[in-house]
Order: C-alpha cells, then structure tokens, then sequence
C-alpha cells in the first residue's frame, strides 16, 4: 500500500465511524450494503475523503464501488503520483452537497443531494430528502420523511409528514408577483403576499406540476404530472390537467381506485361519505406495507 493510499484508507474509515459511529470495527472488505450505506452515504463519504485529502474522486469511480476495498483500488487509479503532497493540493470538489442558510433548519438523518438549497427561516424535519437543486423558501415549514425530487420549487409551503413532491414541481406563495413595489423600488421579502400551499400528510405532487398559493391538497391525494392547481385538493383525490380537476380517487399505496372504490394493488376498500373518502377496516395496514 502506497502512503497515499494509507492516507486515504485512513481518511475513509475516519469518514465511515463518522457516518456509523454506532458500529465496531471496520474491515477492508464490508460492503457498504453491510455497512449501512446506501449510495447517497458513499457520496458523503467520498466527499470526506476528497475534503480530507485534496484528491477528488471520479464519479464513475464512485459508481462502480461496493465496498472499501473497491473504493480505495479506485483511489489508487485516481493518484498521480505517490509521493503527492495530500494535504495541499487544490481540486475542483465533484460531488459539492447541498446548501443550508444561515437560520434554516434540517432535521436529523435528512439528505441534500448537489445544489439543494434551503433558505434562513425555512424548518425541514428529520429524515427527510431533497433531490439535486432542490430550493425550499424561507418560510416553509416541512414534517418528516418528506421527499422533493430534483429541482423542485418550494416557496414558503407548509409540507406535512410523508408527502412527496417530485421534479421540477413547484409550489408558489406570492397571489400578486411583481418583482417592484408601485413605487419602483425592488420587492423585499417583507413586501410579499405570503399566502402558502398546504401538502397534508402522504399526498404526492406530480413531476412538473403547479401549485397555486394558497392551495391545500388533502392527505393521500395524487396530483398528476404536469397539473396546474388552482383549487383545493380532497383527500384522496386524484387530480389532473389545467386547470386540474379531479378525475378519480386514489389510495393510500398511491394506486387508482376502480370505480368500486376498491384498489387493484392492495385491496384497499373505501367508501364515500358526504363527498369525502374514507378506508374501510383495518387495510391500511396492509396498504402502509
Ligand atoms: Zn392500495
């Protein structure tokens, strides 16, 4: 082993107690699936590894690697020269994470991948997972286990515990936009309309959909890919087009109901009252599975 790659052997185990400080010693040949590791924890890794020893990382190297001794063979590909000096050498980070502003809030076990960003005043919870260039506003309050997909937009939204938003949705906030003030001067945050869209708990905004401000979308509802929003959203709906409307019901596994309220993927059986959807028995457990 070179010194360079003991130095690297050294700054990735340093990397993985880090990320798994509950697991005893580490050997060269645990898989990261042993590990604990899924791939987004093998790119916190790996960017340890480059913050710690100057050396940056291929992703293709990153891609094709189950395990440490994988990682650090790649390692030994990517080093020019052995007797490198490691610890001042200057490189253009690959694998740049998200962003938190100063006065934002993330959640413990949440995960940004590259160029999210979550603005001051912004409250993420715990477990929760923000695609690449993700933007959550100031403002925006987000429960746990959340997923937005890449580039999704959310401007000071309200996002209950479980829901999903996925690439390139956005939710607004501003009824009026205007980027000046009738007097001319540039808006200030404090100059807004801050009315936001409310995602209750386990629904699922579509790729590419349009929320209006001010909009709620009930819990479990489904709005489809691409729809624009301009109404309230019912439990369970299922909501499509533009101006979207609801063309169906929809269950708590995400699957369309058949006309019997009944769901073809996890017999799921419900029943409308006063307009409203409502699971029959106890087959939410079966659906939560
Ligand atoms: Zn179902």
């Amino acid at each position: 082993m070179s010194a360079n790659t003991a130095t690297l052997r050294t700054a990735l185990l340093a990397a993985i107690t880090a990320a798994r400080p509950q697991r005893g010693p580490i050997e060269d040949d645990r898989s990261f699936a042993d590990l604990g590791l899924d791939s987004l924890d093998r790119l916190v890794l790996v960017h340890a590894v480059e913050q710690a020893t100057g050396i940056a990382i291929p992703d293709h190297i990153l891609a094709n690697t189950h395990n440490i001794d994988d990682l650090l063979g790649g390692f030994g590909a990517v080093i020019p020269c052995a007797d490198a000096d490691l610890g001042t050498a200057s490189v253009a980070v690959e694998t740049e994470l998200g962003v938190v502003d100063d006065g934002a809030v993330v959640g413990a076990g949440s995960r940004l991948w590259h160029a999210a960003q979550v603005a001051a005043g912004a409250c993420i919870g715990a477990d929760c997972t923000l695609g690449k260039g993700v933007y959550v506003g100031t403002g925006s309050q987000i429960g746990n286990r959340v997923k937005i997909g890449n580039y999704a937009c959310v401007f000071g939204a309200n996002i209950a515990d479980d829901a999903m938003i996925n690439p390139h949705a956005a939710l607004l906030e501003d009824p009026a936009p205007r980027a000046t003030t009738p007097d001319g001067r540039r808006k200030q945050h404090t100059d807004f309309d801050q009315r936001p869209v409310t995602v209750s708990r386990r629904a699922t905004v579509g790729a590419g959909a349009m929320i209006a401000p001010g909009i709620t979308v009930g819990h479990d509802a489904l709005v489809a890919i691409g729809a624009v929003v301009v109404r309230d959203v019912l439990p369970h709906a299922l909501v499509a087009g533009n101006p979207a409307r609801q063309c169906g019901w929809v269950c708590i596994c995400g699957h369309t109901l058949t006309d019997a309220l009944r769901c073809p993927r996890c017999s799921g059986e419900y029943v409308l009252q006063s307009g409203e959807l409502h699971l029959l028995g106890d087959t939410a457990a079966a659906c939560d599975g």
